[in-house]
């Protein structure tokens, strides 16, 4: 009977301290693969390792109290992220170069300060960089080509009215209400 008990206690010891020992395995293994997704530092990577070694379990709390917040591929897309957006930035956001408000990359003019952004091309009437020497929709001369090539293109090219195809800049409306002609437009419409 003694030995029996005694052969039970036993058993039940060795399996305690087999699951203790693959229990501190399992938290070194696991720290190791941690932190090396956190830090490629070497001397980082060492203590954590060697801090789970010698404590084992409060040595894994104290790790996950102290080890960096993010991991490499956690920085590597914030990276990523932050880069995508300073590349979309100036292309999104077009500012006048006057007043700096931001406008739209088809406006003719600033709604804000009626600084001349573009020239409307004098053939199929889209707006065109005025340092374009040439249309690039219909190869028509753009706004800075020469003044005497124009005058020959003229007549193969017969100019249409380029205001009238004009899209009207959204925000323009606010300009054009405080227009003298609108103005006037709105005056006459109020009296009932
Ligand atoms: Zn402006
Ligand atoms: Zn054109």
């Amino acid at each position: 009977m003694f030995d029996d008990s005694e052969s039970i206690i036993t058993f039940v010891v060795a399996i305690l301290i087999a699951y203790a020992v693959v229990l501190w395995l399992g938290s070194i293994v696991w720290t190791f693969r941690d932190i090396s997704n956190r830090t490629h530092d070497g001397w980082a990577q060492s203590v954590s390792v060697l801090i789970v070694v010698v404590f084992s379990l409060p040595g894994l709390f104290l790790y996950l109290v102290l080890r960096p917040q993010e991991t490499l591929s956690d920085i590597y897309e914030r990276r990523l992220e932050a880069e995508a957006l300073m590349r979309d930035m100036p292309q999104a956001q077009p500012t006048c170069p006057s007043c700096k408000q931001s406008v739209n990359s088809d406006y003719l003019v600033c709604p804000n300060c009626r600084t001349r952004l573009r020239e409307a091309c004098a053939n199929c009437s889209r707006p065109l960089e005025l340092g374009w020497a040439a249309c690039p929709y219909c190869t028509a001369p753009g706004p800075s080509a020469g003044a005497g090539k124009s005058a020959t293109t003229a007549t193969s090219q017969p100019p249409r009215p380029a205001t009238r195809q004009a899209p009207p800049p959204p925000r323009g409306t606010l300009i054009e209400s405080k227009a003298p002609g609108t103005a006037r437009r709105e005056s006459e419409s109020q009296p009932r």
